[in-house]
């Protein structure tokens, strides 16, 4: 899992595990900055344009820190305007691995026809 990083947010950024300590937050792939502390009860917020096409909405990602300024809760916030939890466009995220996630609508119209 991944979150939009509050200091340069780029969107997945920063990995981050869950274990018996809580949250586990790595440093920022892009900008290497270190989510896990910051000031006690703070806020941090990483927050990237919506990915929906036309949409002028933002997807944020809310680090929440407890009273010792451990990072205690990391929350993402959809996009208000079409609801959307997405960081980047889908297709985006299939061509960068070489995958085929979404079939071809032009395969899907071909098989209805056959049947
Ligand atoms: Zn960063
Ligand atoms: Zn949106």
């Amino acid at each position: 899992m991944a979150a939009i990083c509050p200091n340069c947010h780029s969107p997945e950024a920063v990995a981050y595990v869950i274990n018996d300590d809580g949250l586990y937050p790595f440093t920022c792939m892009e900008c290497d900055a270190s989510v896990i502390r910051s000031t006690p009860r703070g806020t941090l917020i990483g927050s990237v344009p919506c990915p929906t096409g036309g949409c002028t909405g933002s997807v944020r990602d809310a680090y929440l820190y407890d009273s010792t300024g451990r990072l205690a809760q990391l929350n993402r916030h959809r996009c208000l305007l079409c609801g959307t939890d997405q960081t980047r466009k889908a297709t985006h995220h299939a061509a960068d691995h070489g995958e085929h996630a979404v079939p071809d609508p032009r395969m899907l119209r071909i098989a209805g026809r056959r049947v």
